[in-house]
């Protein structure tokens, strides 16, 4: 039985390089809002919104860090 920390690992590195590619922060819930513009996108979390090119989705969360 040594496959189970191995998954473990590959499960904790997946992870770890998720959190570097993304700098989303933990609060941070985008979400498309076609009833404003075709690519509006509205973070419930925090209420920002932004518009962007077709195809683009945010990756930052424009909440003030101001709690970390
Ligand atoms: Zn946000």
């Amino acid at each position: 039985m040594f496959l189970l920390p191995l998954g473990l690992i590959a499960v904790f590195l997946a992870l770890w390089l998720m959190r570097r590619n993304s700098s989303l922060t933990r609060g941070c819930l985008w979400r498309l809002d076609r009833t404003v513009a075709p690519n509006h996108w509205r973070c419930a979390a925090c209420g920002a919104e932004i518009d962007l090119p077709p195809g683009k989705a945010p990756r930052d969360c424009l909440k003030p860090s101001a709690e970390d």
